[in-house]
């Protein structure tokens, strides 16, 4: 039976720029959004060979500027071009301020099942210094929305480590989001590159320093309070009711193979990984007429890499990689084959050993890095 694979839609197009954001994402570019739609479904014609769909995700960006029949537009293209399964998971991600009860119920009726939503923060303050378009109370409107819209499978996003931000600033959006009853939250660390404004601002002294001991009481604290409301901590990252952890990005953790579409997006596909262009108006000229435009990024993956990359990536999993399982995938004894490595981070107390599974240990998590760098090929 051919594997099934995920497809991730990237839509790049945001109201503003946040000045955090090093994401491919850009503001004043709304105009371009029909054409970009129609050069997202050449892209699926070029890209498709009849493949099994499990699950789609709309990522970005801001996909929640799509309207909503552009992403009825964007599944039925979908659905003609690959075998989509009837249970898939399909997502979108979506900002408050954006988004409208009507939008929701539209695209919640045309199959799209999940929603998960970049709250960031429930200071006010806080969303401010992060340039967000909307406040703590559009979070609980847009919350309202999903849920009368039939949204069941809802997941919410938040940002520590932010710039003079306390444990008590942060237990505070923790509490406010749990308050909502999400089935899924995903906690990122502020990582900033060099060429965002706000690592520019900190640079000059105009915004206080990230404390990375701070941060790491942050994820602390996040841990434990998340699991004293019945969260189970999943990935290095992400949170879940039971059940509801996402199966798309289980694809990616599992190192199983994905399609990308859309400016700047990464597919992993027979042993290879692929990058489109990041340029929106490259991306939109190289689509658009009968050319296949070669990717961006071409990298064959070798054997070695990818059983590499198999060990680090079901490491950010808290249940770790199962032995059995990464013995039939690749007819390996791995526990044999990386014995150095892991008894330096037995003997660290970054990784442990129960049963048939090898998981980062709590301190582990938090120095994941530490850890996968080891894993990599000499
Ligand atoms: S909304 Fe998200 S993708 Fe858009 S600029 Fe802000 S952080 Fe970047």
């Amino acid at each position: 039976m051919t594997q099934a694979i995920a497809l991730y839609i990237h839509v790049p197009f945001c109201r503003r720029k946040c000045p955090y954001c090093s994401f491919v994402s850009y503001d004043y570019r709304e105009a371009d959004i029909p054409l970009y739609l129609s050069t997202l479904k050449n892209e699926l014609g070029r890209r498709a060979g009849g493949e099994c769909i499990s699950s789609i995700y709309f990522g970005g960006g801001t996909p929640s500027l799509l309207p909503s029949e552009h992403i009825g537009d964007l599944l039925s293209t979908t659905s003609s071009l690959f075998t989509v399964n009837k249970a898939a998971e399909i997502t979108i991600e979506a900002n408050p301020g954006t988004i409208s009860q009507r939008y929701l119920t539209a695209i919640r009726q045309l199959g799209v099942n999940r929603l998960s939503l970049g709250v960031q923060s429930m200071n006010n303050t806080e969303l401010r210094l992060l340039g967000r378009i909307h406040t703590g109370e559009d979070v609980r409107e847009a919350v309202r929305f999903a849920r009368g819209s039939g949204f069941e499978n809802l997941s919410l996003d938040l940002i520590y480590g932010l710039p003079g931000q306390t444990l008590a600033d942060w237990q505070h959006s923790l509490d406010e989001v749990m308050a909502m009853e999400p089935e899924h939250l995903s906690l990122y660390a502020l990582t900033l590159e060099t060429d965002t404004p706000m690592w520019q601002a900190i640079k000059e002294g105009s915004l206080p320093d990230i404390d990375p001991d701070l941060s790491a009481d942050q994820y602390e604290l996040a841990e434990d309070l998340l699991a004293a409301h019945g969260y189970r901590h999943y990935e290095i990252s992400n949170w879940a009711l039971a059940g509801r952890e996402c199966r798309h990005n289980q694809t990616y953790w599992q190192n199983w193979p994905y399609l990308g579409i859309g400016v700047a997006a990464h597919s992993y596909l027979e042993g290879h990984r692929l990058a489109n262009t990041k340029s929106l108006d490259e991306y939109l000229a190289d689509f658009s007429g009968n050319s296949s435009p070669a990717p961006e990024m071409d990298e064959k993956i070798s054997p070695e890499l990818e059983l590499a990359e198999t060990v680090i990536l079901g490491l950010r999993l808290c249940e770790g990689i199962d032995m059995d399982k990464m013995q039939r995938r690749f007819s390996l004894d791995v526990l044999a084959h990386y014995r150095r490595q892991l008894e330096a981070m037995v003997a660290a107390g970054l990784l442990e050993q129960t049963d048939r599974h090898i998981k980062l240990t709590r301190r582990g998590r938090l120095l994941s890095n530490e850890v996968f760098w080891r894993f990599l090929p000499e």
